[in-house]
């Protein structure tokens, strides 16, 4: 008698539950602890299919040498990968990547010059990623004891020829299924499939559009009859919002099919657009994470909650960019049936579909929303489908308008209920965003908005601020508090902020999650307690990196900073005491939705490019940057700045002396002591940088005049900086260690100097001088009644002239370096955004 079937679970891993062979043995794990009846759907390893797809497209350009480097690339990571997993385990997937691999090479080999790949191909190059992925996982089930046997997707998943965007065939996959699977199943063999293709009816390899591993796990689910399919990701579940755009994002423990279906369709990346099609009511969709396994995460039922509905009419948002207008006018079209069935004949002829269609009430023109990338294809089509009517000038133009985007309001309980769609207009115009055409389904549970695509990250924040959808649900993704904060950097201010952050994080419902240094990274998004933070410190200052710390991972730190965002946390703000080119990675965590508190003074200083600038960019995607420690350390330099500007006061001078180091040369100087003998001391305190020509040089000094300068509404780039270096040009390019040993030299020239200032009741200071024209920073000689002449050891001076204070400009004194008050200004700068919002 056949033994009967367990019931059947589907478990899909997506790229980041396999972006490398410890996250592949976590995944493996999660099947392991539950394999009686279990169907694996594997992913490709992170970004391997987006490498598939430029290998087809340089290969179709005829740059077959960049092509095969990257399958190279492929190759190495895959077989590493392997190498890791196969540690105790027989089968020899090298001999799997190998034969994927030169398959691949095989394929791109054939690929001629061509205006455009040629979608069958590229199909097949694409769909290798997943076939990788899935013999490496059956490895690491076997590995941990678990039988698993890999089953060619293709044989399974049947469907049309759509190359590209494959549409299944539900009978024939049903068919497959039971008759390869559930074999398998029954005798506790745990089949094993790539995700993302399937099989054309002439055998060719179709994909099912990015992202298709959700739906080959649904389609199996529907095909097995299957009691629950979980698709386990990196993110929560499903959140009110995409987390990289909202911050404030929540966990929505329960969906309805059809809000989930409405989300995935306007561009929610968690789920395939098409994942939910014909999934039976008596299968379970879970949306679980990988990080936490206590979690449930999201379940997609057809359930309805009406109390909760009532409560939040709206229950997500989402959106889509990359879209187009196209706007069909002319007062002949008043009356005229059938205008839109025959724009969409026309658009469905070239295979444009059309996402959104909107009509004026005077029925003047029709609005049709495409994807930019065929609106032109879309124009021409409809051009000629209404050749006539432009002739006879019933139409009068059909116009593209391109960088927008769809924002989509999801919610059941939107239906019936009045005034949501002004709550939604008025968030959306206090957002300041413009409306540029509204659709609104018949079902009511969908309000589209276009808007320009670079407003759309303010929209949806305004609009979850407005529907309160951060207290939705299961309440907050983490347990609410006011800041996650990563440190990027550990060396001696990192570490200090790092003591300082663990003392007050309780108070100030703070959590530090992450620590990053140039070797790698500490994780948990459940924070880093203080004893956890302070072993951190200790271990670091005995030479430690943190990648050999505990759980510490080796990574640069821009893939420290994607992992961090990866999770859903509660307003981030990376926090910058590196002294490197930080710009690319703080760029990536601001469109990643984080706010920005730097030390580092260079990514303020850097050329700005054509994005404008960090500052232009934190604005652009609604983020905040605060850099109180750049300049005078802890000092209220810059906040008293921006005050004084918020108040309509206008700055016209800052006048100052921001660097402790020259300060303490500097009035060692006056009291008579020897050029060498200061600067040695300076460098024995740690004064300077390990080359004192980097202080002497004044670039120091002019990366903070420059910042301020910025702040005044200056224009200008470094090299319209002027700067007076105090390194003579004949000893610029010699090696540090003889530049410290013939100091000595140089102690005549600055003799003389100190003497003639001393001549005129003056002492020389190194001063920045900052208009909104001009920065200007070099040595100077000032009267000694002056409050510059005062100055004493490393402290900073600023003396702000202003209109309201021209004639007694704010002066600012105190300690301008040291770790304990740079840190005290980073910090005073997390709680004053962890305050804020
Ligand atoms: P997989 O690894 O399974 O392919 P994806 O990367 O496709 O997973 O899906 C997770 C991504 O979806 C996250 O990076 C997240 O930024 C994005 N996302 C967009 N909208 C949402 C949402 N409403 N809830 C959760 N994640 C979302
Ligand atoms: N690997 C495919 C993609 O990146 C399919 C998937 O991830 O689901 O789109
Ligand atoms: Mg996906």
């Amino acid at each position: 008698m056949a033994r009967p079937i367990p019931s059947i679970a589907v478990h899909k891993f997506g790229g980041a539950a396999l972006a490398d062979s410890k996250a592949i043995r976590h995944a493996a794990g999660i099947v392991a602890a539950r394999s009686s009846g279990a169907v694996v759907v594997a992913s490709a390893m992170r970004g391997v299919t987006d490498t598939l797809l430029d290998i087809a497209a340089l290969a179709s350009r005829g740059e077959h040498q960049s092509a095969r480097s990257l399958i190279e690339a492929l190759r190495e990571r895959h077989l590493a990968t392997a190498l890791e997993l196969a540690d105790n385990c027989e089968t020899s997937i090298s001999d799997v990547i190998d034969h994927e691999l030169g398959n691949l090479t095989d394929l791109v080999d054939q690929v001629t010059h061509a205006a455009r790949p040629d979608p069958a191909i590229t199909d097949s190059i694409a769909a290798c990623g997943e076939r990788m992925s899935a013999s490496m996982f059956a490895a690491a089930l076997s590995a941990l004891d678990v039988r698993a046997k890999v089953v060619e997707a293709t044989q399974v998943i049947h469907t049309d020829d759509r190359h590209g965007n494959g549409t299944p065939d539900f009978a024939r996959t049903a068919g497959a299924a039971s008759e390869i699977l559930l074999p398998l199943i029954r005798d506790n063999i745990v089949p094993v499939l790539a995700g993302f293709i399937g099989s054309a009816p002439n055998g060719e390899t179709v994909t099912l559009g990015r992202g298709g591993s959700d739906l080959t796990a649904t389609l199996l689910a529907r095909a097995l009859n299957a009691t629950t399919v979980t698709l386990w990701k990196d993110v929560p579940g499903v959140l009110t919002a995409d987390p990289q755009t909202v911050p404030d994002a929540r966990l929505l423990p329960k969906l309805h099919v059809r809000e989930a279906a409405e989300l995935a369709y306007y561009g929610a990346k968690v789920l395939h657009p098409r994942a939910l099609i014909g999934l039976k009511d008596k299968t379970r969709l879970f949306i679980r994470p990988l990080s936490n396994l206590e979690s449930p995460g999201t379940e997609v039922s057809t359930h309805r909650d009406r109390a909760a509905e009532k409560k939040h009419p709206v229950r997500a948002i989402t959106a889509i960019g990359g879209q187009a207008i196209i706007n069909i006018s002319g007062d002949g079209m008043v009356g005229v049936p059938g205008i839109a069935a025959r724009a969409f004949g026309a658009l469905e002829k070239v295979g444009v579909s059309v996402a959104l269609i909107s009509q004026a009430s005077s029925e003047h023109s029709i609005c049709l929303v495409v994807p930019s990338a065929v609106a032109e294809v879309a124009r021409s089509a409809l051009r000629a489908a209404f050749a006539g009517q432009l002739e006879r000038q019933e139409v009068e133009g059909i116009d593209v308008r391109t960088d927008l985007a769809i924002m989509a309001v999801v919610g059941l309980g939107m239906s019936g209920m009045p005034g949501v769609a002004s709550r939604l207009f008025t968030a959306i115009a206090d957002g300041d965003v413009n409306v540029i055409a509204i659709a609104q389904g018949a079902s009511e549970l969908n309000i589209s908005v276009v808007v320009e695509e670079r407003q759309v990250g303010s929209a949806q924040r305004a609009v979850h601020a407005a529907f309160r959808l951060d207290k939705i649900g299961g309440g907050a993704v983490t347990p609410s508090p006011n800041a996650d904060v990563v440190i990027m950097g550990f060396g001696r201010i990192g570490r200090e902020l790092a003591t300082q952050l663990g003392a007050v994080a309780e108070s100030h419902a703070l959590r530090v999650v992450a620590v990053i240094d140039s070797s790698g990274y500490v994780f948990d998004p459940r924070g880093l307690s203080k004893k956890r933070l302070a072993t951190l410190v200790a271990r670091k200052e005995a030479s430690t990196p943190l990648a050999d710390a505990p759980h510490g991972v080796r990574a640069p730190a821009e893939l420290a900073v994607a992992e961090v965002q990866r999770h859903a946390l509660s307003r981030p703000i990376l926090v910058d005491v590196t002294a490197g080119d930080t710009s690319a990675v703080l760029e990536a965590a601001i469109v990643g939705g984080m706010d920005i508190v730097l030390a580092n003074k260079r990514p303020l200083a850097a050329p700005r490019g054509s994005k404008g600038g960090l500052n232009s960019s934190a604005a652009f995607h609604g983020r905040r940057v605060l850099h109180e420690a750049t300049v005078g350390a802890g000092l209220p330099l810059i906040d008293t700045i921006s005050k004084l500007k918020e108040s309509g006061d206008e700055i016209l001078r800052i006048e100052g002396c921001p660097s402790g180091t020259l300060g303490y040369l500097f009035g060692e100087l006056g009291r008579g002591v020897e050029f060498s003998t200061a600067l040695r001391a300076a460098m024995s305190r740690g004064y300077t940088e390990p080359d004192p020509r980097d202080d002497l040089s004044g670039m120091d000094v002019a990366r903070k005049a420059l910042i301020l300068g910025r702040l005044l509404g200056f224009d200008g780039e470094m090299d319209s900086v002027i700067v007076e270096s105090l390194v003579p040009p004949d000893y610029r390019d010699m090696s540090a260690s003889e530049f410290i040993s013939r100091l000595e030299e140089l102690d005549s020239a600055w003799r003389e100097r100190v003497d003639e200032a001393r001549s005129r009741d003056c002492v020389l200071r190194y001063r920045l001088m900052v208009t909104s024209d001009a920065v200007t920073v070099g040595l100077v000689a000032v009267n000694s009644s002056s409050s510059l002449a005062s100055l004493m050891g490393t402290d900073n001076q600023f003396s702000i002239t202003t209109t309201r204070y021209r004639e007694n400009p704010i002066v600012i004194t105190g300690p301008g370096a040291g770790v304990a008050v740079t840190a005290a200004g980073v910090l005073n700068d997390v709680l004053k955004l962890a305050g804020s919002r």
